[in-house]
Order: structure tokens, then sequence, then C-alpha cells
């Protein structure tokens, strides 16, 4: 059983706790770096990204975690946390940091501009069986993705800039990087969840000695 940390200095960690227990894994909150090492991935949950920065650097958590996701940890972020996953934000704050573990450029509260929030089926790609319900609330959406990254779903908002290019992109994958731009850790379907524990035991990136 993979053990799987939640990174827990804000956001919603309980709902990624349990969802990970649903799909398998064993979780366990991360507050310092000695959590850090322990774990075998990591999710960075949703929540609010530019208190999650700060807080990262007043825990001194950033460099660690940066540390570690750029040697290869299998790393899940919903909303927020793909907002920290990007090597680009838009509508960020100046002094907001991310990790850059994915080649992309997301928009903070991009679907925020016509609706704050709203749920929809959505297919995701390496997600089997009937749609999913993707739950999006101040969510943001990625509107450049660099060489590697792979678009796991869209949703087709009617906004026209994004059907020309067949919907918003809301789910990507890179590598060990997963990114959803809404919340699977709220409904009670753990499909994501299970697709990220296979990534972790696919990884076998092992607790640091
Ligand atoms: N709007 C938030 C941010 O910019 C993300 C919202 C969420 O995680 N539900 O960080």
């Amino acid at each position: 059983v993979p053990t799987i940390g939640v990174l827990a200095l804000q956001g919603d960690v309980v709902d990624h706790m349990r969802a990970l227990e649903a799909a398998g894994a064993r979780a366990v909150p991360v507050r310092r770096a000695s959590e850090l090492d322990a774990v075998e991935g990591l999710v960075i949950p949703g929540g609010e990204s530019t208190t999650m920065s700060k807080l990262l650097e007043i825990f001194d958590l950033f460099e660690p975690v940066k540390k570690r996701l750029d040697a290869g940890l299998p790393v899940f972020g919903s909303c927020a946390g793909m907002i920290m996953l990007a090597d680009e934000v838009l509508d960020g704050r100046p002094d907001q940091r991310s990790f850059g573990a994915i080649p992309m450029t997301v928009r903070r509260n991009a679907f925020g501009r016509q609706v704050d929030s709203f749920e929809t089926e959505i297919a995701i790609d390496g997600v089997a069986g009937e749609p999913f319900r993707a739950v999006f609330i101040r969510a943001p959406w990625v509107e450049r993705i660099g060489e590697g990254v792979e678009v796991l779903a869209r949703v087709h908002n009617g906004d026209g800039a994004g059907e020309a290019q067949g919907g918003r992109i809301v789910a990507v994958r890179a590598g060990a990087c997963l990114a959803t731009s809404f919340h699977p850790e709220v409904t009670p379907d753990a499909r994501v969840h299970e697709y990220f524990v296979d990534m972790v035991r696919g990884a076998d990136a092992g607790p640091v000695e």
C-alpha cells in the first residue's frame, strides 16, 4: 500500500485523505519536511494558491517540496494545487510562487468571470466507465501546455476562444504529475484518486532514506 501525503497547510485536506484511502492508499498529512520525506506521492489540495504559496514559505516547505518534485515524486494538484504545479500563472498575485512541475500556463479564477462554481459531467482520458461528475469552485483552466503534457479532459463552457479549441483544458498529465481544475475529492467517486494511486504504484519512487 503506497503512502501518499496531502499537503496540509491550507485547503480541503481531509476530503483528499478520505478519497486516497478509498482508492487504496495510506494517506498522511504533510506539514513539515520530515513528513514529506516519508511519502511516495503527494497531493496538493484545493484552497487558495496565494495563501498556500505564502504558507509554504513560512513553514519552510517550498524548497523541500520543489526538490522532491524535481526529483520525480508523483504529485496530484487539484484546483489551487493545479495552480501550484504550473510554470506560469495568469491573474496571480505578483509575489505568488509555483513549483513549475508542469510546463503549462494556468489562469486563476478563469471560469469565475462567468460563474463562480458549477458541476458538470466530463470524460477523462484514462478514467474508464461513466462520465465523471466534476465540481468546479473558482477554478483555473489551462491556457498553454508545453512539451510532454497530455490533455486528459476539457470542458465546454460556451466561451468562444475555448470552443475553438474543443473546450477549456481542465485535466492534464505530464510524467508523474497530474492536475485537475476541479475537485474530485468532494464527490464519493474515487476514480481520479485511483488513477493517481496507480501512477504512484507505477513510479515506485519510494520514501527518501
Ligand atoms: N481560486 C483559487 C486560487 O486561485 C483556487 C480555488 C480552489 O482551489 N477551489 O487559488
